[in-house]
């Protein structure tokens, strides 16, 4: 029987993510499948997935992509302000829009 635990990163290795250069452990960042090498952080892959839910809505016409449209909407109203900073509305802002699409 094989077993993979010597591919498997310890707690305490440290990779740095390849779209923001953040250093975390390695068993809290994302790497694809073909190229393992490449790691992701966890809120660079949570970009690349509504980069991908964006480029999927392109085509779509119906209800859920007319949502997802006006909320990407206002959240990039609210970053180009730089609202998600201010020290009152900043934490539910970013708490809102870790549960929107
Ligand atoms: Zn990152």
């Amino acid at each position: 029987m094989t077993t993979h635990l010597a591919e498997e990163p310890t707690p305490e290795d440290e990779s740095q993510c390849w779209c923001c250069g953040a250093t975390q452990p390695s068993n809290e960042m994302v790497r694809l499948g073909a190229h393992p090498e490449v790691t992701l952080c966890l809120r660079c892959a949570h970009f690349v997935h509504r980069r991908a839910q964006e480029i999927e809505d392109r085509g779509r016409t119906g209800l859920g992509a007319r949502t997802r449209d006006v909320v990407r909407g206002i959240r990039g109203q609210v970053i180009q302000h730089g609202w998600q900073h201010n020290r009152v509305l900043g934490p539910p802002m970013r708490w809102i829009d870790r549960h929107l699409p």
